[in-house]
This record gives C-alpha cells, sequence and structure tokens, in this order.
C-alpha cells in the first residue's frame, strides 16, 4: 500500500493546563537529560572527527545512528519511543536550522544549549484511553502518567512547561485533508434578535430570541409606569411614614419584575437545555462560545441599543450553556468575537454587513449571524481570516421557542460516552 503523503495531514491540538507535580518534574528532568546527551554526543563526533587531522571527513552521525547511540534516558523513566521523539526533536531543529540557513537567514542557529528539563513527547504508541482518562506510558522505572480527559483518543501527546508556570499538555490530533477538520466542535453566536445561532460545521440553526425580548421590553415597560406612579406618592419624612399607596405600588412593582424575570430565566434555561443536548446528542465534544463580555465597554452603540443591550442578559445564557455541556463533559471555551461578524467565510474580505443578509462580493450570500456562528468556530480551528476556495453556505434553519420545551438536558442514551 502507497504511504500517504504527509503534508495532506491537518493538525488540531487541544491545550490543558497541568499543575506542577514532581511526576512531571522528574519525567521532564529524564527528557532534558536524553535531550543534552544527544547534544553533546552529537557536537563532540563531529568535532573530534571533523578537524581536518589525517585528511578525515567530518562525521555528522545520523537520527539513526544516535538513536542507536542513545537509545534511552539515564534512569530509564522515560517510553521507548518518547526518547526516539527526543531524538527526532534535536535532528528536526539541525535540519531547519540547515535550511533556514540555506536560505540566508543570519539568525538561524544550531541548537548547542544543554537543557535540565525538556518537555516530554508521546507518541500513538504510548497513548491509550481507559475510564475519561488519558494513561501516558513511561519507562520501567516510573509510574505511568494519567490525566482525565473527556475527549478522543490524540495522535500525540506533549507535556511542556508554560511560561506563566505549571505545565501544559498539548493533545495533537491530525485528520486527512478532505476529511472535516474538527468535526464535534460546534459554535454559538449570542445576539439580541437571536439568541443563539449554532454552527457545527454543516448546518446553521437559530434559536430565537424574540419572545425573551418582548419580555424583557415589558419589563421595562412595566417599572416605567409604576415608576411615574411611585413619585407621585408621598415619600413620607423622618416624623411621618410614606403613604400606604406609595408602599403598595412598590410591592407591586417588585413582584412584577420577579415574575417577568422568571419567565425570561425560564425561557433561557428551556433554549440552553435544547441547544446543549442537541449538540452533545449529535456528538459534539467542543463548544465555542463567541465572548462578548467587553461588548459593553468596546462599542459604541446608540442609547436605544445600549438599552436592549443591557436588558437582554448576555451573560446569563453564556453561563448556562458553559455549565450545562461541562456537566455533560464537552468542552466549553471562550472565543474573542472580534471581526467574525464582519469576514467574509469564502473569501476573507471583511465589511459591515447591511441588514440580515450577508453578502459578499465574491458572491458569497449567508445568513449574518450564520455568518459569525462559522468564522468563530474557524476562529477556534485556527482557519479563520483565510480564503477558501468554493466554500458553500450552510443551510439555515430556526428553532422556535415552544412553551413546553423541557428545562431539563435530554439525552440520547445510545451516544457512547466519552466520544
Ligand atoms: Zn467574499
Amino acid at each position: 500500500m502507497p504511504k500517504k503523503p504527509r503534508r495532506d495531514v491537518q493538525r488540531f491540538v487541544r491545550k490543558a493546563a497541568l499543575p506542577k507535580s514532581k511526576l512531571l518534574d522528574q519525567l521532564s528532568h529524564a527528557s532534558g537529560q536524553l535531550y543534552t546527551q544527544v547534544l553533546v554526543a552529537y557536537w563532540r563526533i563531529l568535532r573530534k572527527t571533523g578537524n581536518g587531522k589525517n585528511g578525515r571527513k567530518p562525521v555528522f552521525l545520523s537520527q539513526y545512528g544516535m538513536e542507536a547511540l542513545c537509545p534511552k534516558d539515564p534512569d530509564g523513566l522515560l517510553h521507548s519511543h518518547t526518547c526516539g521523539a527526543i531524538v527526532g526533536n534535536f535532528y528536526s531543529s539541525i535540519k531547519s536550522a540547515n535550511e533556514r540557513k540555506k536560505k540566508g537567514d543570519q539568525k538561524a542557529k544550531y541548537p548547542r544549549r544543554r537543557k535540565w528539563y525538556y518537555k516530554i513527547t508521546w507518541k500513538s504508541s504510548g497513548i491509550r484511553l481507559k475510564d475519561s482518562h488519558l494513561i501516558l506510558s513511561t519507562g520501567k522505572s516510573s509510574e505511568n502518567v494519567i490525566l482525565p480527559w473527556t475527549h478522543d483518543l490524540p495522535d500525540m501527546v506533549e507535556i511542556g512547561w508554560k511560561k506563566t508556570g505549571g505545565y501544559e499538555v498539548r493533545a495533537v490530533y491530525e485528520a486527512q485533508a478532505g476529511h472535516v477538520l474538527g468535526n464535534g466542535v460546534a459554535a454559538i453566536d449570542q445576539g439580541e434578535l437571536r439568541t443563539a445561532t449554532v454552527y457545527d460545521g454543516e448546518k446553521a440553526t437559530i434559536y430565537s430570541g424574540r419572545l425573551a425580548r418582548s419580555k424583557s421590553r415589558y419589563r421595562a415597560k412595566v417599572i416605567a409606569k409604576l415608576d411615574a406612579k411611585i413619585s407621585k406618592t408621598g415619600k413620607g419624612n423622618g416624623k411621618q411614614p410614606s403613604s400606604r399607596r406609595r408602599k403598595k405600588l412598590i410591592r407591586a412593582k417588585r413582584r412584577m419584575t420577579r415574575q417577568i424575570d422568571h419567565q425570561i430565566r425560564d425561557i433561557q434555561h428551556k433554549q440552553s437545555s435544547h441547544l446543549v443536548s442537541t449538540l452533545y446528542n449529535q456528538g459534539v465534544q467542543t463548544v465555542v462560545i463567541g465572548d462578548i463580555r467587553d461588548i459593553r465597554k468596546s462599542m459604541q452603540y446608540g442609547a436605544k441599543a445600549n438599552q436592549k443591550l443591557h436588558g437582554w442578559s448576555f451573560g446569563k445564557f453564556r453561563q448556562m450553556v458553559t455549565y450545562k455541556s461541562q456537566r455533560l463533559g464537552m468542552q466549553a471555551v471562550l472565543m474573542d468575537e472580534a471581526y467574525t461578524s464582519q469576514t467574509c467565510p469564502q473569501c476573507a474580505a471583511r465589511h459591515k454587513p447591511r441588514g440580515r443578509t450577508y453578502k459578499c462580493k465574491c458572491g458569497y450570500v449567508c445568513d449574518r449571524d450564520a455568518v459569525g456562528a462559522i468564522n468563530i468556530r474557524a476562529k477556534y480551528l485556527d482557519s479563520f481570516g483565510k480564503p477558501v476556495v468554493g466554500v458553500m453556505a450552510p443551510p439555515v434553519r430556526g428553532v422556535r421557542f415552544a412553551p413546553h420545551f423541557s428545562r431539563h438536558l435530554k439525552l440520547n442514551t445510545s451516544r457512547t460516552p466519552g466520544l
């Protein structure tokens, strides 16, 4: 069978922070020891052979030669394929320095520095997934590294020190080109007219915000009306209490706003549950939510729009989607929303849409909120703002709010856990 060319492979990296631990310290030191061994051996062999005496040619020890010379770390803490990866990393940095020098890059440097700690790499042979835990195999003299993991089995795992402190795990997934990268990733664009627009890579689904919006408008109206009445009643002073009518009105205002708030909350619960359980049943693992926390600060809207945005609580809905999806073992990620509503998914040109439909000069036509969700998802998959040839606008479907929607997550139990 012919080998598939490497360049057809697309990579997708999932990162997570890890606390500092004794085991990881030991392993990354073992990795550093082996790296240093390789580094010293490589340069020593070159130095001893390449001095021009006796007419000898310098020896650049090959990667295979090095693997035979330094097969494992001194304490035997690392998996044999982890050791192979360390040698491989050293050789790929030699290779990239060579390539950069060939192109005339003055700054290109060969690896020369010894390392006390070095990243630990696991190839697929050393990675197992069991009971929502990732088991990373090590050498005979060390216990395995075990991490909680609710996602798919990665093709490669790296654990390295983070500049800000602690460790970071980077799980690399490789997908064949043509295969949709980021299968299992859905993005949510929040809006005022539409509570949420979800894009899962194939289709866009819109959750209407009409009912919630009319409730919050009604709430504002009730408050204005009652406030006007309250202001006409006697406030009272130190000697005289405020009038009975005033007290009655204040109580009425509190009761009515509380009732409307409960209604709005109910709609948010029902819509977020419907949204999260639909994604879960589809096999989605990562929910990317457009981050609009700073919208009030960063954007200058007219007074009217400002009132709308304050009234309709984006934050509450985002929180609900986050905790509900996490409860089901999905990952919820916030993504900066900048320019996602203005950038064309096909040609990457940027312009502000007019009206509900996004139309681009290149011919791309799509629902405006769907474009936002498509771009938020692209940002997470690191393909945002890159032109794509012949991309199709996804079908857009609306989910109208129905009062009989369940507030509970409705799960299709046939779905395999952890996948
Ligand atoms: Zn375009």
